[in-house]
């Protein structure tokens, strides 16, 4: 047995454990299989933890395999970002990856073997008749007058779809099961369709394409696959499932199982809805921090960790349910609060003018990267001219105000204790430079003079920061489950993105590298843009769930 510790449980890897214990299997094969048609999403991190996750706990293998049966709706730049994807969030697939589109010609001889059997034939119906023809849920469907076409008739038709013969949706192959079923998807479905496309692996070599359902068992089997894991949406398809492999030629009879998909409060999980927005230009790409995918999440700040921690966290079972989105911040807050250095950024700075502290001095102060971790320190200009944060300043404050007060103290983090003496205004009354005196005794951790200052402030040097853009982000959506309204689109929220061009930010900051996570003190955690030239801090997620209050609000 593999080691069990720390392992979820959860009825899937329960019944693994019980084809193991019984000898059904003596090894477990999964495989992850994303149709090339976006790119992933948080929905698809949970189907790649679990099934990459079955292979690493017992040692057995999984596959990535390209579901890649829709040559119109595909396209190579997604294969490519699956692959990154996939790699990032820290799994290998087990030996080449596998493209449906490589058993096309397997795919095509079992569809010959239907026919030959006299269970698929060639139709003829118009898709209006073949919808009047299938019934409704209630009343059982007819037959078809092409269904009892001979098989030799059939495999001659079937060839000539092939050779591109007929044109398309002229006819299609169908699977001979059951017109009267009381599952839809046994009511003689099709297995292939004819499509003059080009295909972004098999070039122009067909113009017939088989459907998802006849190609995924069958891709399954020829990999080895013991456990085919799907979302609960399936479950009527496994019975055609069965039937294909039962009616073919194939050794191996891997197990369907379903589980409910990821459904995630304030955002949408449909790669059409998600490739929507990115069409209409409502986010700046896939890789929109705002977005739910992998790669937006990326750019955002999420670390593998962080994602395969809530994979973990939300679990695997048959319940369909909508998870909030705290959880998953709550899954990086955990992981950057442990991991993330320390780092001063003002975001809406206003001017301090130290005037007893000598206009050229330049202090170099150190300050620890990690309040409680060893992460070692780093270097913070101290001058006369310093930023604070605007909204860290009152003319007048009760004592809950724990910040800068007029005539009143407070401490700079990592630095001195400063006193605000008086102000300067604009002629619109806003505050321009506050005028300050600072107590040199007063650095360090524990000052020698015992001053008892409550409120603690973030500051930079004014003359020796530096700038960044620093973008704030919200919600994508105004409303927890978007994809009820009828137009999805509408429910956008219109302020999910703020963008500040000039933030001020200690200088260690201008040596951050791409995708490292910070937290701002008091601010936040940031990450390093992984896109932009210039440097530019996302926002990762707040310092505390801010969450519950929206829901209260
Ligand atoms: P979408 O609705 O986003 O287009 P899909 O099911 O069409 O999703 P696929 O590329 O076919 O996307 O999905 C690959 C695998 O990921 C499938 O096994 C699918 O069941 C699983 N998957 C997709 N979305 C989710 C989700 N929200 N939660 C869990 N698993 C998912
Ligand atoms: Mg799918």
């Amino acid at each position: 047995m593999a080691d069990t510790e720390n392992r979820p449980t959860n009825f899937i890897r329960n019944i693994i454990d019980g084809d193991l214990a019984s000898g059904k299997h003596a090894s477990t094969h999964t495989r992850f299989p994303p149709e090339p048609n976006g790119f992933l999403h948080i929905g698809h991190a949970k189907s790649i933890c679990l099934n990459f996750g079955i292979a690493q706990d017992y040692k057995g293998l999984c596959n990535l395999r390209f579901d890649d049966t829709n040559p119109e709706k595909e396209d190579i730049d997604y294969v490519n970002s699956i692959q990154e994807d996939v790699k990032w969030l820290g799994f290998e697939w087990d030996g080449e990856i596998c493209y449906s589109s490589n058993y096309f010609d397997k795919l095509y001889s079992y569809a010959v073997e239907l026919i030959e059997k006299g269970l698929a034939y060639v139709c003829f119906l118009s898709p209006e008749q073949a919808r009047e023809y299938r019934g409704t849920l209630t009343e059982p469907g007819k037959n078809s007058p092409h269904r009892d076409t001979s098989p030799e008739e059939n495999l001659a038709l079937f060839e000539k779809m092939k050779n591109g013969e007929f044109k398309e949706g002229e006819c299609v192959l169908r699977a001979k099961i059951d017109m009267a079923s009381s599952f839809m998807v046994l009511r003689d479905p099709i297995i292939y369709r004819i499509r003059f496309v080009h295909h972004h692996q098999t070039g122009d070599k067909w113009c017939i394409y088989p459907m998802y359902d006849f190609t995924h068992c069958i891709s399954d089997a020829l990999e080895g696959i013991t456990h085919s894991l799907c979302t609960l949406e399936f479950q009527d398809n496994r019975r055609l499932y069965d039937w294909v492999l039962e009616n073919i030629s194939i050794e191996c009879q891997p197990q369907q199982i379903e589980f409910s998909r990821l459904n995630l409060e304030y955002t949408v999980m449909s790669k059409r809805k998600l490739n929507d927005l990115v069409v209409n230009g409502q986010v700046e790409g896939w890789d929109d921090p705002r977005m739910p995918t992998i790669a937006g999440l990326r750019r955002r700040g999420y670390t593998p960790a962080s994602i395969r921690e809530f994979c973990k966290r939300i679990g695997i079972t048959k319940q369909d349910n909508m998870v909030e989105m705290g959880m998953l911040e709550a899954c990086i807050r955990d992981d950057l609060n442990e991991n993330a250095p320390r780092a001063m950024a003002v975001l809406d700075p206003v001017k301090i003018v130290i005037e007893n502290y000598d206009a050229d001095q330049v202090e170099m102060l150190s300050a620890p990267n990690h309040p409680t971790l060893e992460m070692g320190e780093r270097e913070l200009p101290f001058t006369r001219e310093i930023f604070i944060e605007r909204e860290d300043f009152r003319v007048e404050a009760n004592k809950k105000f724990k910040r800068l007060v007029l005539g009143k103290e407070v401490r700079l983090r990592n630095a001195y204790v400063i006193k605000a003496e008086r102000i300067e205004e604009d002629d619109a009354g806003n505050i321009t430079t506050i005028y300050c005196t600072y107590d040199a005794d007063t650095l360090g951790k524990n000052p020698a003079d015992g001053r008892k200052v409550k409120g603690v402030i973030h500051w930079v040097s004014a003359s020796h920061c530096i700038e960044a853009e620093v973008r704030q982000y919200d919600r994508l959506f105004n409303v927890p489950n978007p994809a009820a309204a009828e137009d999805f689109a509408t429910t956008l929220n219109p302020d999910s993105l703020v963008v500040i061009a000039n933030a001020k930010l200690e200088p260690s900051l201008a040596k951050a590298n791409a995708e490292q996570g910070f937290q701002f003190e008091r601010l936040g955690y940031y990450s390093r843009d992984n896109k932009s030239e210039a440097l530019t801090f996302n926002q990762t997620v707040g310092l505390r769930d801010s969450w519950a209050k929206i829901e209260k609000a």
